[in-house]
């Protein structure tokens, strides 16, 4: 038994050191400004499909639509245990919201390659919608089990998952092929040294040109280009024309959701307000609670 696993990752910028910069001017991300990292429930994502993989055999891909800079997170798939890796890249991209993303993924998953399950993380730390994954499965008539903590069984026909719910979890069947949002639910693997070693030196062909002499000619850049994949150190990258993507419905201009602002709230002192660790100060504070409508 063989089975293609997709698991799609986001490369989030660490929204634990917002600064002024972060946003530009026309209300997109300033992702430059900000350090970037692997989006956290991706990881609980990838290590699921390497656990899956471990178990019933198959192999893992795994995607990212994001600018050049995004092939770091492939490599560190790579590093965890990841077979193939591919960055979706395109100007075209850039503005995108959730309906664009998931469209744009979804041709990428239609359109350039096989897939039994995919595998996404439950939410992003950065746009926080976790719509992602569910609009992807609708975009690909495919059944999604969200919330996912753990895979029971698996063959070719169906799968049984265990998610969480509100106060409990539950057991669900349902047939392949499907999308899976993954939780915060287990362990993810770090890198391995040996997997670093190798594939630290893995490239896109950005970063290949990038790295090369005035006198590297697009001959050499070729040859370059195949020792490279010969190595298993290629990192494909795809257009919107390689995902045939309708340029209406990617990036900014298929995008009908802005983000206007974001910015990080830090609290200041004289907003603070001490509570007296009695009945009376619990009951003040939940009473001033209820007034302000955040609780009740
Ligand atoms: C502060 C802020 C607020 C935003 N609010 C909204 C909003 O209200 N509505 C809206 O439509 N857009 C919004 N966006 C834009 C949104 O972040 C992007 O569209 C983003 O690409 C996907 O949404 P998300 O970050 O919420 O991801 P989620 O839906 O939370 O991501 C869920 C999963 O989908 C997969 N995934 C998500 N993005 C990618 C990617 N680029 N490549 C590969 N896999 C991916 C990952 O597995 C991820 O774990 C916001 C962005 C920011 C920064």
């Amino acid at each position: 038994m063989s089975f293609n696993y997709l698991v799609f990752v986001k490369q989030v910028p660490d929204t634990k050191n917002v600064t002024g910069q972060a946003m530009k001017p026309d209300g997109t991300v300033n992702r430059a400004a900000l350090p970037a990292i692997f989006n956290p429930e991706d990881l609980n994502a990838l290590e699921l499909a390497i656990q899956l993989k471990e178990r019933f055999g198959g192999e893992v891909t795994v995607a990212t639509m994001g600018p050049p800079a995004a092939a770091e997170v492939l490599r560190q798939a790579l590093y965890r245990g990841a077979d193939k890796v591919a960055l979706i890249t395109d100007r075209a991209f850039a503005g995108a919201d959730t309906l664009a993303t998931s469209y744009t993924l979804s041709c990428f998953a239609k359109n350039t390659t096989k897939f039994d399950l995919i595998l996404c993380g439950r939410q992003a730390i950065d746009g926080d919608t976790a719509q992602v994954g569910p609009q992807l499965a609708e975009k690909l008539d495919l059944p999604q089990i969200c919330y996912v903590e753990e895979v029971l069984a698996l063959d070719k026909k169906k799968i049984r998952a265990r998610r969480a719910i509100d106060g409990g979890f539950e057991t669900v069947e349902c047939p392949l092929p499907l999308m899976l949002s993954v939780i915060d639910s287990n362990e993810p693997r770090p890198p391995s040294v040996k997997r670093m070693m190798k594939y630290k030196k893995a490239k896109t062909r950005a970063e290949l040109a990038a790295k090369r002499s005035s006198y590297t000619d697009a001959e050499e850049l070729a040859r370059q280009e195949q020792e490279y994949r010969a190595k298993g150190l290629w990192i494909e990258e795809f257009s919107a024309a390689d995902a045939k993507a309708d340029p209406e419905r990617i990036g900014l201009k298929g995008s009908p959701t802005k983000v206007k602002n974001i910015e990080s709230v830090v609290l200041k002192a004289s907003e603070m307000k001490k509570v007296e660790a009695s009945e009376a100060g619990i009951r003040s504070l939940v009473g001033e609670l209820i007034k302000e409508h955040i609780l009740g």
